[in-house]
């Protein structure tokens, strides 16, 4: 029987625990970082933990099962995760990757790959020819994130997906804004879909984490590689924690995406605001793509207030939201982008990015929505027209 996500998010990873014929409704947390061997000559499935653990492995089962997909595999971060398969590359290859990157990737992909030979073009991926025109021989991977953070800028993923196979190239999609619940990325062609699992997956700010998931074989079998390799796998207090927390996803990041439509509208007809950056409203540049491969519009918003000045005493005012960085959890988190996520990023990178310093972020959590337009139509009073 096919079972619908919502389903799967409750029972994905308990299979494993039913395994040990104990009952347990959750899986055991194994703390154990290596396996007694009964054999000289036979090895039990587990040998040694950073190889495999079975927590981790009843993640991982739920990861793959969540996207629709063969195989998962669990981070320590959702950088970590964003690296694995990049790793995969090798010297002399490139990559495309669109130019609103979340900035952590964007400072892998300058500072760190370029020591390996592995080069990039970054390019504005809402735009498919140029794209294409930046293909060139060596390339390998097209590396996407729609919505991007942090202007929410939407990429066409059967489109860029139709490039890839054209030209032989994977495409990478790294998919934390939008969950696997909403954005079936495996089933429009994706080669590999990355997770922050820090952000809504775990959903209460606690781990850092990060997930993958595939249908490629030989891809699997390199991320594991790398993933056993260079010893990045996600720890197994951090595999039970979002394990448990996954659970609840489906309601929390509905509820969620109800608040942050209403925010929204707020925001868009409040005269101190310029701009307002979120899948949901009609006038969003990208509105049918979005709505044509993904299934809500999300919970993350960003706005743009006259300039620092504004964002600064707007901050300040505001009583309800964490003032942090991150995204995804309970809480309503507010950020600014120019110092928090996109620090990384020179500021040449960022103005050509459409960051500008009266840009804030704001992921709606669960607290109650008229406290927080409440809360934000006090704020802005204390910005000057
Ligand atoms: C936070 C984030 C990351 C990095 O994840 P960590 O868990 O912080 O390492 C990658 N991509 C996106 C879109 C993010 O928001």
């Amino acid at each position: 029987m096919g079972k619908h996500i919502e389903t799967a998010l409750i029972h994905g990873a308990i299979r494993e625990g039913y395994a040990d014929k104990k009952g347990a409704v959750n899986p055991p947390i194994y703390l154990s970082s290596t396996f007694h061997q009964e054999s000289i000559d036979d090895f039990g499935e587990y040998d040694y933990a950073r190889s495999g653990n079975p927590t981790r492995a009843a993640l991982e089962k739920c990861i793959a099962e969540l996207e629709g997909a063969q195989f998962g595999y669990a981070f320590a971060s959702g950088i970590a995760a964003v690296t694995a398969p990049l790793m995969t590359l090798s010297q002399g290859d490139h990559i495309v990757i669109t130019e609103d990157v979340y900035g952590g990737t964007y400072r892998l992909v300058t500072k760190l790959l370029p020591r390996y030979g592995i080069t990039h073009t970054f390019v504005d991926c809402s735009d498919l020819a140029a794209v294409e025109a930046a293909i060139q021989p060596n390339t390998k991977v097209l590396f996407i994130e729609t919505p991007s953070n942090p202007t929410l800028k939407i990429t066409d993923i059967r489109g860029i997906v139709a490039i890839a196979k054209k030209h032989n190239l994977k495409t990478f999609l790294d998919n934390t804004f939008m969950t696997p619940l909403h954005q079936r990325t495996i089933e429009m062609g994706v080669d590999v879909v990355i997770h922050s699992a820090t952000k809504f997956l775990s959903g209460h700010s606690d781990i850092i984490a990060g997930v993958i998931a595939t249908n490629d074989p030989q891809l699997a079998e390199d991320i594991y590689f790398i993933q056993n390799s260079c010893g990045t796998a996600l720890g197994v207090q951090d595999c039970y924690t979002l394990i448990q927390n996954i659970k609840t996803m489906g309601v929390r990041f509905e509820a969620e995406t109800k608040s942050a439509q209403i925010l929204a509208e707020f925001l868009h007809n409040h005269p101190k605001v310029e701009h307002v950056y979120y899948p949901g409203l009609p006038t969003h540049e990208g509105y049918d793509i979005h709505h044509s491969q993904s299934t809500s519009a999300g919970a993350v918003l960003s706005f743009r207030l006259k300039d620092y000045a504004a964002a600064k005493a707007f901050a300040e005012a505001t009583e309800i939201p964490v003032f942090a960085v991150s995204l995804g959890g309970v809480e309503s988190i507010l950020s600014y982008p120019p110092k928090m996520s996109h620090a990384a990023m020179e500021p040449e990178a960022r103005a050509q990015r459409g960051i500008t310093d009266g840009l804030l972020r704001m992921s709606v959590g669960l607290e109650n929505i008229d406290d927080l337009v409440a809360d934000f139509a006090q704020a802005l009073e204390k910005v000057d027209a």
